[in-house]
């Protein structure tokens, strides 16, 4: 079997714009992955061009192989966006690979270790732009999440704030935290998210503030680059600290456990390098006791490969899940949630297929991050 093509598809979602690819064989099997990296959708799709002339003609179902051979092969590597490209590849080649053994992909890792992969919700407050909603309305907004399924939930309760706060931010902050506790009891689990904001006095003091809240983790205090301040931070807290999302294979993450930054690590399936390496970083974590909590902020088919890289992995506890309802048609069968968590999909490879008939009404649009403003004031 020989890979002859890759297609890829830009589809505007919910605040982003997914990318979808397909790789195409001369045994008319096909496999689809996943691209999609903020705000550079359409440099990937140039990027996955440049990737395919060194791709095609290769076996699909040499997986270990195409990986090495490109993640070296390329000799400038660990960079973000050639790892979501060889991602995406190697995603749609386990489906593919899946395909044409006909069974899951979970199969091909040695077999589920658990029947199904729960979740945390993230977005479940997304009534209104971050910074515009209140305290109050994030209250109710988590009641209803929990009302909906979800035993598990996470957000920003920073505003736009950035390095360090006012002590009237960092009051409301706290208050935000209080206030979505009690509205939905002590058996949720609650993380908050700080995006790598804060400065380490900044980071420790909410830390701190946290602890009487009983988070399950607090995720990204400081920023990434910087891993022995994660120490000291850790050090100084009894909240839970959680880390990852933006790190790229196994040899970034090497580090970050070797010096125990963090409580949780937090690899992404279609950053770091697809689903094998998403189970080699969770496998290199099972040595150091330290839980994997997948970051998973895209689209569907990253979605469908990290439940399938989590089935199996022992030192797995959560995935992230962002509902996007309104796009639930580009798969011709969604992917199936019950009471907060994944069902395995049954049907061969990732048991995903796109549903190209509605792309063209979902048409790319610019969108840029806006996680945090250096200079806006915090409008909980
Ligand atoms: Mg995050």
């Amino acid at each position: 079997m020989k890979i002859t093509d890759i297609k890829s598809y830009l589809v505007e979602a919910h605040r982003r714009n997914w990318v979808f690819i397909e790789v195409e064989t001369d045994k008319g099997v096909t496999g689809v992955g996943e691209a999609t990296i903020e705000p550079f959708e359409r440099t990937m799709v140039t990027l996955i061009e440049d990737y395919k002339r060194t791709v095609i003609g290769k076996d699909p179902r040499a997986i270990e192989y195409l990986w090495e051979d490109r993640y070296r092969g390329q000799f400038l590597r660990s960079d973000l966006l050639v790892n979501v490209a060889l991602s995406a590849i190697e995603i749609a080649c386990w489906d593919i690979k899946g395909k044409a053994l006909g069974i899951p992909c979970y199969e091909l890792f040695g077999g589920p270790y658990r029947e199904t992969v729960p979740c945390y919700g993230n977005y479940w407050f997304m009534k209104t732009r971050m910074g515009s909603t209140t305290v109050g309305e994030y209250a109710e907004s988590a009641a209803r999440a929990v009302e909906n399924g979800f035993s598990a939930l996470k957000w920003s309760p920073f505003g736009y704030t950035a390095h360090a706060m006012s002590p009237q931010q960092e009051n409301i902050a706290v208050e935000c935290v209080r206030q979505v506790r009690e509205a939905v009891g002590p058996n949720v689990q609650l993380m908050v998210d700080a995006h790598g904001r804060f400065d380490l006095p900044q980071a420790r003091r909410l830390a701190q503030r946290f602890e009487e809240f009983d988070l399950y983790f607090m995720e990204e205090p400081l920023p990434p680059e910087n891993l022995n301040a994660y120490v000291e931070l850790k050090r100084s807290t009894r909240t839970p600290i959680a880390t990852g999302e933006r790190y790229v294979a196994r040899h970034q993450f090497r580090e970050l456990l070797e010096k125990y930054c963090c409580d949780y690590i937090q690899p992404d399936a279609i950053y770091t390098g697809g689903m094998n390496e998403l189970r080699k970083i969770a496998a290199m974590a099972e040595a150091y006791y330290c839980p994997v909590v997948p970051h998973n902020c895209n689209g569907p088919v990253c979605t469908a490969a990290s439940i399938h890289a989590a089935a199996c992995m022992p030192n797995f506890r959560i995935l992230e899940y962002i509902p996007v309802p309104e796009r639930e048609d580009v798969l011709i069968e969604p992917l199936e949630m019950k009471n907060g968590a994944f069902s395995l999909p049954t049907k061969p490879g990732l048991g995903v297929e796109l549903n190209k008939k509605v792309f063209d009404q979902y048409i790319y649009k610019p969108r840029d991050l806006d996680h945090f403003d250096p200079v806006r004031e915090i409008v909980l």
